[in-house]
């Protein structure tokens, strides 16, 4: 034991790779332990939503796998979204998903997540979400049956357990990508709460696609949010 204390965490040239064991043996346990306990949040978007009660429910039973229902963002850990994405319902769902806390997780149910499916020609609904937020994966299908569903969760906490789940990273690392696509289709004054920049300085996971033109102009625009009055009639 005494050994393994005088083998720096990370390695001392780049920072970042593991070199202690110890180290490697606490991630192993903290990965096996997300994935066996998550929350999640399900938007539900489109159709595809109606296969979740009974992946939930007694038959097909998620929570056995230790995947469980939550109402709120901040304590989500996966964010599912079932079915066609309309522009309103998008901006609402980039709101939502930049409240949850990192290391988090999207999964997009059903076609229409991947390519529009059979709105890919509407003028009212995103086509591709993983262009406006890192999408880990995609259940495909018209729509996808519980165990589909089921089979698509499993192979997600495979994914975090083995550490390979971290396109969450990407949002930090290529936001000015994201925030660009967002911007062209709500428009340059585009603005959300959360202070990604400062969450991507946080985490070390500034990149040289972090900021760009796109951030530029989202300074530019960027008013301080005022709270909606409430209407009593
Ligand atoms: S893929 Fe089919 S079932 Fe799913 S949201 Fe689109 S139209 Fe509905």
């Amino acid at each position: 034991m005494s050994d393994l204390k005088q083998i720096p965490v990370v390695a001392k040239e780049t920072g970042k790779e593991r070199t202690n064991p110890l180290a490697n043996v606490f991630d192993e346990l903290i990965r096996f332990a997300q994935a066996r306990s998550m929350f999640m949040l399900h938007y539900c978007t489109g159709c595809g939503a109606i296969e979740l009660p009974p992946a939930m429910t007694s038959r097909f039973d998620m929570e056995r796998l230790g995947i469980q229902p939550m109402v709120t963002p901040r304590q989500a850990d996966i964010l599912l979204i079932t079915g066609y994405v309309s522009i309103k319902t998008l901006k609402r769902i980039i709101l939502t998903y930049e409240q949850m806390p990192s290391p988090k997780y999207v999964i997009g149910i059903c076609s229409c997540t991947v390519n529009g499916g059979m709105y890919w020609q509407s003028y009212a609904t995103a086509k591709k979400l993983n262009e406006y937020l890192p999408v880990d994966l995609y259940i495909a299908g018209c729509m996808p049956r519980p165990e589909a569903v089921i089979e698509g969760l499993r192979l997600l906490m495979d994914n975090i357990k083995s550490g390979k789940s971290e396109p969450w990273k990407d949002y930090y690392q290529r936001y000015d990508y994201y925030l660009g696509n967002q911007q062209h289709l709500f428009g340059d004054d585009w603005q959300t709460p959360t202070d990604i920049i400062g969450e991507a300085e946080h985490f070390g996971l500034m990149g040289p696609e972090t900021e760009g033109e796109h951030t530029r102009l989202l300074q530019q625009h960027q008013q301080p949010l005022e709270p909606h009055k409430m209407r009593l009639k």
